[in-house]
């Protein structure tokens, strides 16, 4: 190995997370990093593990997958879902966090680390082995030509969600609630019909910002921009984001035609995103049509949504069920580059990826988590054969079935849910090393 130990690419959400593995372990890490000097379009801070859209890391309860994969992170101690959980804000189920507390967070804490060395500057070409390539799904410059090489990749395009300053929204004409009355944390901007129709109409009809070589059927299915699910039909949207479901208008007592979620976004509360308005309007467009939300009609902009294309890897026959290059034990790949889709998801690929580099430098065996881990099938996920790969969400499909019949959809995810957790607990004595 190098003097420099491990060379980590990308302090993204994968790559701080397996640079921090690995120098938990006692070994020297670089990491590599092109901002502040250059940024990629989505990304604006300084500062390492970047959240580009949504402050959310998704639902918190073990009867959701995402929430599995969370609760299996921290008891692998995660850093970043360690900072995600001092940094987080009110979200109802879900956690949420003060997008740059998190951020700050992370980034003294791998900046303090004394094995970690930070360096600044782009890749360009493959470093020298050992490393991990974390450079996320809008990798930059000949790195990205390198592995296309290496791999092929393949690519859909993600939208980002706007951001809207809290003092510009109309608080007479909002309501404060969670869904079902499990708190109130979100800020609700109700809708009736005609609001709705109107809305719908203009939002399907607004201008879109060009995006180069941009096809409507390569957007990813769970991040869909508002303005495509709106022209799907005219209730898309509100049996989707504008749901009205469990949130009553105290004003009327009734549940609203359709409803606008905001959610805090920074944990002074002086940010609120629209919560799945990921578009890609053209500013003024997203200025004028969501101007059109009642609460938001003078709506200042923090930032506004954007898309953009999103690169990942043929995973299957390239890299193994740890994210290492099949043929080659001490290159790896990690994050929303090799198909997983997500930042709980990129999270957990770099954990992957740091523990299993950790354990192949020191001749141990691999940690392979087992299948029904939410980790252990995400890995199994991206290194399966699969002729249409296309990135993944975690979700209880990607387990396998219960061997006893367990009626009740949210009992059968319980269960799933302490299966993978016993199963997780019960390979830790074996595998020492791994869990240092
Ligand atoms: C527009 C957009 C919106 C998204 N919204 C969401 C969302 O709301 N929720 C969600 O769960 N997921 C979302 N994702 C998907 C995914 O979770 C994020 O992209 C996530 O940040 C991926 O983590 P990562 O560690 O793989 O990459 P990143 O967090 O993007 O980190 C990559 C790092 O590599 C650096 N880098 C890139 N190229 C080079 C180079 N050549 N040399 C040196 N450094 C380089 C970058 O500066 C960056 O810091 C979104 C993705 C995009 C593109």
């Amino acid at each position: 190995m190098p003097e420099t130990g491990v060379t980590v690419v990308g302090g993204g959400l994968a790559g701080c997370e397996a640079a921090w593995q690995l120098a938990s372990r006692g070994i020297q890490v670089r990491l590599v990093d092109m901002k502040p000097v250059h940024f990629t379009p989505a990304h604006r801070s300084s500062d390492f593990a970047e959240l580009v859209c949504s402050n959310s890391l998704r639902g918190d309860r073990l009867e959701n997958a995402p929430g599995l994969l969370k609760e299996e992170l921290r008891r692998l101690h995660s850093l970043l879902i360690s900072a995600a959980d001092e940094t987080r804000v009110p979200a109802g189920g879900a956690l949420a966090v003060d997008r740059e507390g998190f951020s700050a967070l992370v980034t003294q804490r791998i900046r303090n680390h004394k094995l970690i060395r930070v360096e600044c500057g782009q890749l360009d070409a493959l470093p020298e082995e050992p490393f991990i390539i974390a450079t996320g799904p809008l990798t930059e410059g000949g790195l990205a030509e390198e592995i296309e090489k290496l791999s092929g990749t393949l690519h859909f395009y993600d939208a980002a969600a706007p951001v809207i300053i809290a003092d510009s929204i109309d608080h007479n004409k909002v309501f404060r609630a969670s869904r079902h009355g499990r708190g109130d944390d979100y800020l609700n901007c109700p809708m009736n019909e005609e609001e709705y129709s109107r809305f719908i109409d203009e939002l399907t009809n607004a201008q879109c910002a060009p995006v180069k070589g941009f096809e409507e059927n390569l957007l990813f299915e769970g991040c869909l921009p508002i303005e495509s699910i709106a022209r799907r039909g005219y209730l898309a949207a509100a049996f989707g984001p504008m749901k009205p479901v469990g949130l009553r208008d105290p004003r009327t007592g009734r549940e609203p035609f359709a409803v606008v979620q905001l959610r805090q976004d920074d944990a002074a509360g002086t940010l609120y995103n629209l919560v799945g308005f990921q578009t890609r309007l053209k500013f003024p467009e997203q200025k004028r049509v969501f101007g059109l939300i009642p609460g938001c009609e003078n709506a200042v902009f923090a930032r506004y949504g954007m898309m953009h294309r999103n690169t990942f890897l043929n995973s299957p026959g390239f890299l193994d069920r740890q994210y290492g290059m099949i043929g080659y034990p001490l290159r790896f790949f990690a994050g929303q580059i090799t198909g997983v889709e997500g930042y709980v998801e990129s999270i957990a690929s770099g954990l992957t990826a740091g523990v299993t580099m950790a354990a192949r430098l020191r001749s141990h065996e691999d940690p392979l988590f087992p299948d029904t881990t939410a980790i252990g099938a995400l890995g199994r996920y991206i290194s399966t054969d699969n002729r249409n790969f296309q990135p993944m969400n975690v979700n209880f499909g990607l387990l396998p079935p219960l061997q006893a019949k367990v009626s009740g959809k949210q009992q059968r995810y319980l269960r799933l849910a302490q299966r993978a957790l016993e199963d997780l607990d019960g390979m830790k004595p074996a595998l020492p090393e791994a869990f240092a």
